[in-house]
């Protein structure tokens, strides 16, 4: 026998970052947001309950949905039996092909467990990218996401999503538009795929780690800072700085996604070239 709270839903499960939206005014926001044009298909990530998937539901475009809960899949799969232009998909939205699921354009919209946003962030921001993707996020995380360099809040999230992204806040979310209501603020962030990516998907991997060493160590300057994640010596780094119009004494926090891309090849073509 299946357990249901009093108003007949499944029991809510903290463990998948659960918080169901109830503000019909946010949910047409996000899928105003999302822009899908004719033809595209609506990728969204934990349905939930349905309330994001009911302003879908009443629009043109086709639908697939991701939610890891089996109680929420079964109950999303009856609620939308008779819609064919809705598929529920129950699985890990991190082991899922989004684009395969979408069979051409797509925009992706969610509001997303907050235990594994960044995952998923760059799970969806991956060739062949969306037109969009709009996700409703912890507030401090989308600041982080669109924060320009030198500003307090610039990291490697920052740089790695603007490497291959423009991103927005399109609006805050209080947490009283949640049942339970989370702790914090959320924000809706549209991100929106450059037509040509700073970094190559070949190259995402190796730039993320790349980024995550620049900021390990944030506020010491960038020479040393080269010096301690390359095996570059010191006179190698100064040509490569020099090269790039970097002032060895600026801080990571202050470069650009281009600047940090141009210093990540930069600093692998004399890496390659002193092993040859
Ligand atoms: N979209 C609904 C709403 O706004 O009311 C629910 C949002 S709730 C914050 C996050 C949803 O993501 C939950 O339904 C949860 O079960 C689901 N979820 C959590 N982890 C997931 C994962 N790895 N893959 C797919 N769905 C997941």
């Amino acid at each position: 026998m299946s357990v249901r709270n009093r108003r007949g839903n499944p029991p809510v499960l903290k463990r998948f970052g659960q918080h169901f939206l109830h503000d019909e005014q946010i949910l047409n926001r996000i899928a105003d947001a999302a822009a899908p044009m004719p033809g595209d298909t609506v990728i969204e990530i934990g349905p939930g309950r349905g309330a994001l998937t009911d302003v879908f539901a009443r629009r043109p475009n086709r639908l697939a949905a991701i939610e890891i809960d089996i109680a929420l899949s079964e109950q999303l799969r009856k609620k939308y039996a008779g819609n064919p232009k809705i598929t529920i998909v129950e699985a890990d939205v991190l082991e899922t092909d989004i684009a395969a699921l979408a069979e051409g354009s797509y925009v992706v919209v969610g509001n997303v467990p907050y235990y594994i946003t960044t995952p998923i962030l760059f799970h969806v921001m991956r060739a062949p990218f969306p037109r969009h993707a709009v996700f409703l996020v912890q507030l401090e995380v989308a600041e982080r996401i669109v924060a320009p360099p030198g500003s307090r809040t610039y990291g490697a999230l920052s740089v790695n999503l603007q490497a291959i992204a423009t991103a927005e806040i399109m609006s805050q979310v209080p947490r009283t538009a949640f049942r339970p209501p989370p702790k914090v603020t959320s924000a809706i962030v549209r991100i929106t795929p450059l037509a040509d990516a700073i970094v190559t998907g070949e190259e995402a991997v190796r730039f993320r780690s790349f980024v995550q060493g620049l900021f390990g160590m944030r506020r010491k300057q960038i020479a040393n800072v080269v010096r301690s994640v390359s095996q570059l010596t010191a006179a190698q780094v100064g040509d490569v700085l020099e090269s790039l119009e970097i002032d060895p004494k600026a801080r990571p926090e202050t470069l650009s996604p281009v600047e940090q891309v141009a210093l990540m090849r930069a600093v692998r073509l004399a890496s390659d070239h002193d092993n040859s």
